[in-house]
């Protein structure tokens, strides 16, 4: 385990050529480090124009010098941040005389580490730094950003408070055993727990949204060879990625792609067709793509719209898991009109692209998507449990309620504000810091 009181420093740019490169140190150690390689202490948030030098008085470069005193600053020790000229071999040098002067090199994610364990910002907001930084769209930034400004935190937060109020007055109630009835009998206690589930599941929706953005949607796309899946694939997602070839069976292997629906990434996996087949190579195929249509949140059928009837076998539609949504293609040579039909079925041109903004639509229906993301926040998969944990809590101590049994309404009060605290890093292990700041980038 690394020593939280070292004073730690890393390049905070990308690695390569740039106008300007930026070395971070943090810790006490920083105005001896100034001292150092500045041969002074600048001026705490001022811009101070130096020369760099190393131990030597060798001179590295020259650019800006920013200090922050603790606890003003990102981490809440004290912060040097180094402009200098974005070269490699200069970056490299800056670092190593920084090193030199009693620093050691970052871990990853360890800067926004020190800002949580100092009170600066809390996990949710860590973690949006990492999705903000990770974002892939415009609609998955702006949730980072929302989560990052605490939307998220200031949600989990009085859901805790109400929490906390109710458990309060729930164990009050016990140490005096004779009012005990009377404290869950008034009906308080339960309405209470029911606007608080309530809450409970309008933050759960928002998060899922949040998550789906972040994480996006697996489809899977089946079809038989030449039905036009890389060609669908291409029309959607506006850009020559696929291959598309006329010759039967050549995606033999599952490819992935990556698309978006508003924001939300969608995985597609390009799966070989399903059909009977005495080949080595396409009997792996084909067990890849059971695995994948049983891993897909949503199964997608492509048929050549002139041979649906006979491409739809009861034995294909009965070799998928979930319902799948069926979309004929072709339809320029079937003389289909294009678009949703009363069954649900889509009527595709993946060539000449009639039907695809209707099948967008229908899309976005199968995927829950919702086109306007106002309010969302960028969620992950531990705060989805944790909420669901938190749900789960809250509708036990409402069943015990009923059967008037204080002590265990207290108990499940406890599991729920206990839950929730996880989310925002109040109630923490070790380990689950780990593996949240260890995914992060160096110099974060
Ligand atoms: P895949 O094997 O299912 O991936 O099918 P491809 O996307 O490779 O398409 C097979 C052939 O069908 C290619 O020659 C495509 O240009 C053609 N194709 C795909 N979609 C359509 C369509 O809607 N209309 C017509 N006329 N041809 C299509
Ligand atoms: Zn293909």
């Amino acid at each position: 385990m690394l020593n939280q009181f070292d004073t730690i420093a890393a390049i905070a740019t990308p690695a390569g050529r740039g106008g300007v490169g930026v070395v971070r140190v943090s810790g006490t150690l920083v105005p001896m480090i100034a001292q150092a390689i500045l041969h002074k202490v600048p001026n705490p948030r001022y811009a101070t124009y130096s020369p760099f030098v190393t131990a030597q008085n060798a001179l590295i470069d020259q650019g800006i010098a920013l200090y922050f005193p603790a606890p003003n600053s990102f981490t809440g020790e004290a912060v040097l941040e180094l402009q200098g000229h974005g070269g490699a071999v200069v970056m490299d040098q800056l670092l190593s005389a920084v090193l030199a002067a009693g620093a050691r090199l970052a871990q990853p994610g360890e800067f926004s580490e020190r800002a949580f364990l100092n009170g600066k910002i809390d996990l949710t907001q860590a973690e949006a730094i990492a999705d903000l930084i990770d974002s892939a769209s415009v609609q998955a930034m702006r949730s980072a950003l929302r989560s990052l400004q605490g939307e998220f935190s200031h949600k989990i937060n009085a859901l805790l408070e109400q929490l906390i109020l109710l458990r309060t007055y729930i164990e009050a109630g016990i140490d005096f055993v004779d009012e005990e009835i009377d404290l869950l009998a008034d009906g308080q206690v339960q309405q209470k727990l029911s606007v608080l589930k309530q809450t409970l599941q309008t933050i759960f929706a928002q998060a899922q949204q949040g998550f789906l953005l972040n994480e996006g949607v697996k489809i899977a796309l089946v079809g038989e060879p030449n039905v036009g899946k890389s060609s669908l694939l291409n029309c959607l997602a506006g850009r020559e990625t696929a291959i598309v070839t006329p010759i039967a069976g050549t995606t033999r292997d599952i490819v992935r792609d990556q698309i978006q629906l508003d924001g939300m990434p969608l995985h597609i996996i390009d799966t070989a067709g399903l059909r009977e087949t005495t080949d080595i190579v396409e009997q792996e195929g084909i067990r890849r793509t059971k695995l994948a249509l049983e891993d897909a949140d949503l199964v997608i059928l492509l048929l050549d719209d002139r041979y649906a009837d006979d491409q739809a076998t009861p034995e294909l539609l009965a070799s998928i898991p979930s319902e799948p949504l069926i979309i004929r293609n072709k339809i320029d040579l079937s003389n289909h009109a294009a678009g949703v039909s009363p069954q649900g079925m889509v009527y595709i041109s993946a060539k000449t692209g009639a039907g695809v903004d209707a099948l967008k639509d229908k899309l976005r229906q199968r995927l829950g998507v919702q086109t306007q993301t106002e309010g969302t926040f960028i969620a992950r998969r531990r705060h989805l449990e944790a909420l669901k944990r938190t749900l789960i809590a809250v509708e036990n101590a409402m069943d015990c309620v009923t059967h008037y049994q204080n002590e265990l309404v207290a108990e499940e009060l406890r599991l729920a504000q206990q839950a929730l605290g996880e989310i925002t890093g109040e109630f923490t292990s070790d380990d689950l810091l780990g593996k949240i700041f260890s995914t992060f980038c160096i110099g974060k």
